[in-house]
């Protein structure tokens, strides 16, 4: 079958033709109907090869979507030809997080050698994928996969990180979204959604921030040098009460704890180059502002996603591309041309 693979530290993701696989006991082949492609890919693939853990040659996609193929022996309950998405963060299903439905935040996956498809295991961006258990599948019945699979991440990790801050979005206060791309366009819809706050949106260029506009942003404002001075312009000195950061550089951080009001989350998702970090102070940060950083989403949070979805609250904006040019949707994504999010349609 082709897949599209990262094969050599440092190279492009190329086409490949490998076997197809085969279910073990317990686990799931899906014939894969769309696949995203996430910034966190291109993070991955620019790391040096001593700080490279997910093994080579790694079938890239953390984003899956797919029609049930085949189960292993044990496997019950989950007929031939349903259509689900595939949550990623894969635990081991017993520890304490696991138990609340937080296989993102395993206390044991790492010790059990369990790993995300995509980041370890092989990913969704190939003509069929492995899922290691069904507990890990969300039907979808007849959405759209294309248009359904980013909620696996895009949609995922901003809904964790916003929920846990929906008690800050009272009516009057603001939310800042920086970055608008993948994850930052179903943030602003989930907000509008869910919250009663004035959303801004900031990104690069008139483009970005069209798509902002179009997807429910209030306010937009340019992400430069005097982009906390345009949006406490806007917020007045009350700051904002969310700000979520999905770029996760050293300007981004600095611009979201400059915007920061007293008593706000700021929520670094974006991962950046790694290295940057928010300062945290007296006379350096807001009182009682709290910075933090999520990582995914939990497994019922998925479910949750998926029955907004059925309630139409989304207008995700998805680009496709074929496992044949795959390779295009990553040069795209670190030219940051995309609109939206990159999906594979193999
Ligand atoms: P994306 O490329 O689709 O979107 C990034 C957006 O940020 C683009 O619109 C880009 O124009 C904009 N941007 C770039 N520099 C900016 C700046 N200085 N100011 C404002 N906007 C700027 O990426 P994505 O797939 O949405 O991922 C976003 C980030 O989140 C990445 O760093 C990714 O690795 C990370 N991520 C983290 C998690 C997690 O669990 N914490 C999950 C998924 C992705
Ligand atoms: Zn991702
Ligand atoms: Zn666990």
């Amino acid at each position: 079958m082709k897949a599209i693979q990262y094969t050599r530290i440092g190279a492009e993701p190329e086409l490949t033709e490998i076997p197809k696989p085969e279910p073990g006991p317990g686990e799931v082949l899906l014939e894969v109907t769309a696949a995203g492609v996430c910034h966190s890919d291109d993070f991955i693939m620019s790391l040096p090869e001593e700080q490279y853990t997910y093994g080579l040659p790694l079938t890239l996609g953390h984003e899956g979507a797919g029609k049930v193929a085949a189960v292993g022996e044990g496997v019950e309950g989950l007929d031939i030809g349903t259509n689900v998405v595939v949550y990623g963060p894969w635990g081991c299903g017993n520890c304490w997080h696991c138990s609340q439905g937080l296989e993102n935040y395993c206390s044991r996956a790492q010790e059990l050698g369990i790993n995300p498809p995509g980041l370890g295991a092989p990913g969704a961006l190939a003509e069929f994928m492995i899922v290691d258990s069904p507990r890990h599948l969300v039907p979808i019945g007849d959405l759209d996969p294309v248009k359904t699979v980013p909620l696996t991440d895009a949609g995922l990790t901003p809904y964790h990180a916003i929920k846990r801050s929906l008690p800050k979005l009272r009516g009057g206060s603001y939310a800042v979204v920086i970055g608008t791309g993948g994850l930052g366009h179903v943030a602003i819809q989930l907000l509008r959604h869910l919250s009663a706050a004035t959303v801004i949106a900031l990104d690069v260029s008139a483009d970005k921030l069209e798509l902002a506009t179009k997807v429910g942003a209030h306010e937009v404002v340019l992400s430069d040098k005097d982009a906390a001075e345009n949006v406490r312009k806007i917020t007045g000195s009350q700051g904002a009460a969310l700000v979520l950061d999905f770029v996760g550089y050293q300007p981004t951080i600095d611009t979201a704890m400059a915007v920061a009001g007293v008593g706000s989350d700021v929520t670094i998702v974006g991962i950046g180059d790694g290295q940057a970090h928010a300062k945290v102070g007296f006379f350096q940060s807001p009182y009682e502002a709290s910075v933090t950083v999520p990582y995914w989403g939990a497994r019922n949070e998925l479910i949750e996603l998926i029955d907004l979805a059925h309630a139409g609250i989304f207008d995700i904006a998805v680009e496709t591309f074929s496992l044949d040019n795959g390779a295009e949707a990553y040069r795209r994504l670190a030219a940051g041309t995309l609109s939206g999010r990159a999906v594979v349609v193999p």
